[in-house]
């Protein structure tokens, strides 16, 4: 599989490089030349496959061959060593739960899969890999997690002091070996600008072999399309395909599904659903897109204003807006309706929300209420005890923590306190 820039100015390139490079020199992203369409052979026959032999197929033809079946098919192996399930929570809403992995969210799966690429490319590269990235929470720890241990890789983790939940900033700073957290005294944008300018320095480029593991990368964007084939697994009415509700913020998790129901997976309809950064559900409204800076929501990790992923849906669709609006949907939710919905789900059906799941289920509740014969899917995007902090707040009691949330709170928080200065980065990058 080759993939092209979606600016058109840089030359197409193989699965190796659009995921060594991140991102295309003329600033586009990376997007495959053609979308495979599987056999309907094999959707027939998913509720027979294990989620293994699933992902494997659908995965193969973006990698190509770049990496060996053989040892693409034990990377699959690794990413998904964990559940899916889909609960039901009522009578038209199901939950496809994306936590089950070693950071709580479902970042993992992509992280994961890019770290072990990386890892998969390092050995044929003289440099040690330098994996520079910025979160606001949940990516960096996606990708320590993934990284950790993986030989020639070192990775460098920016986030914002006192922005991110305790249970993230563990997941960030107890790893040690070749990871290494910094806490920027600033804010996300503040770690985003750092990264860029790093990646915009031709000294440190020269030096160093640099990377980053943003969600724009496609060994970290293609996965995702997992989970909508897991959920069609498990979907029991074959006959009548659910409605995709999915929390979103850079509109990499939603992208990916898209992509899979070009695939032939044969989903409704999708919602996108935003916390109140609504630029996409203002596009869906009046056609014109309108970047905005971010604001702070109770859902932290959706709190994007120029969702990176957007110029992706648009070539999915040949950038025809007729063809987006008949299969996507989205609603704007505010944090009041964020508290709400959790608290009634918690008490109607005995299921706890995070607040990114809540902007999911909220979303797909509002689009059921125009549509009362449909039923729908929202993908529970991390476990609530991620955000323990927050969570406590809305419901006025802490949450139990699971046993390996509790021997993180045993650890040492270990990271370095630097200024949101990119001098300061790049001393440190230099050691
Ligand atoms: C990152 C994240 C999202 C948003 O996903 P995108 O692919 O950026 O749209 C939603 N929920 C949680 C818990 C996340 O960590």
């Amino acid at each position: 599989m080759k993939y092209f820039s979606t600016n058109r100015k840089s030359p197409e390139v193989n699965f190796k490089d659009a995921t060594l490079s991140g991102q295309a020199p003329d600033k586009g992203l990376y997007f495959p030349i053609t979308i495979p369409v599987l056999p309907a052979s094999f959707l027939d026959k998913l509720a027979h496959l294990s989620n293994e032999e699933i992902a494997f197929k659908v995965i193969q033809p973006y990698v190509g061959d770049c990496i060996p079946d053989k040892d693409l098919m034990n990377i699959v192996n690794k990413t998904i060593a964990f559940d899916f399930p889909l609960k039901q929570i009522n009578e038209n809403i199901f939950a496809l739960e994306l936590f089950h992995g070693p950071t709580l969210a479902f970042k993992d799966v992509g992280a994961g899969f890019m770290s072990c690429c990386l890892g998969h490319f390092a050995k044929t590269i003289e440099k040690e890999i330098t994996v520079l990235v910025a979160t606001s929470g949940d990516t960096g720890g996606a990708v320590a997690a993934g990284f950790a241990g993986i030989e020639g890789v070192r990775v460098i983790i920016l986030y914002p002091s006192g922005k991110v939940s305790n249970v993230q900033e563990l997941q960030l700073t107890t790893w040690g070996g070749n990871i290494q957290a910094y806490e920027v005294d600033g804010n996300f944008d503040d770690c985003q600008s750092m990264v860029k300018q790093a990646f915009a320095d031709y000294e440190l480029q020269n030096k160093m072999f640099l990377t980053s593991a943003n969600s724009i990368n496609v060994a970290r964007w293609l996965p995702q399309q997992f989970y909508y084939f897991f959920a069609w697994k498990q979907w029991a009415d074959k006959n009548r395909p659910p409605i995709i509700s999915v929390p979103s913020g850079n509109f990499g998790n939603i992208c990916s599904g898209l992509l899979a129901m070009k695939s032939g997976l044969p989903f409704k309809h999708f919602i996108a659903a935003c916390n109140t950064n609504k630029v996409i559900p203002e596009f869906m409204q009046t056609g014109n897109y309108q970047p905005q800076k971010a604001k702070a929501t109770l859902s932290n990790a959706m709190d994007v204003g120029d969702p990176s992923n957007f110029v992706r849906i648009l070539e999915i669709f040949d950038q025809q807006f007729k063809g987006i609006q008949k299969a996507m949907s989205s609603y704007s939710i505010s944090d009041d309706e964020t508290i709400h919905t959790i608290k009634k789900v918690k008490n109607d059906y005995a299921y706890l929300l995070d607040p990114h799941g809540a902007v999911g289920y909220a979303a797909l509740e509002k689009y059921l209420s125009a549509h009362s014969q449909e039923k729908g899917i929202f993908l529970e995007t991390a476990h609530p005890v991620k955000f323990d902090n927050t969570m406590e707040k809305i419901l006025g009691y802490p949450l139990p923590l699971p046993a390996h949330v509790k021997s993180l709170y045993q650890k040492v928080k270990g990271s370095i306190r630097i200024d949101a200065d990119y001098h300061a980065l790049k001393n440190e990058l230099n050691k």
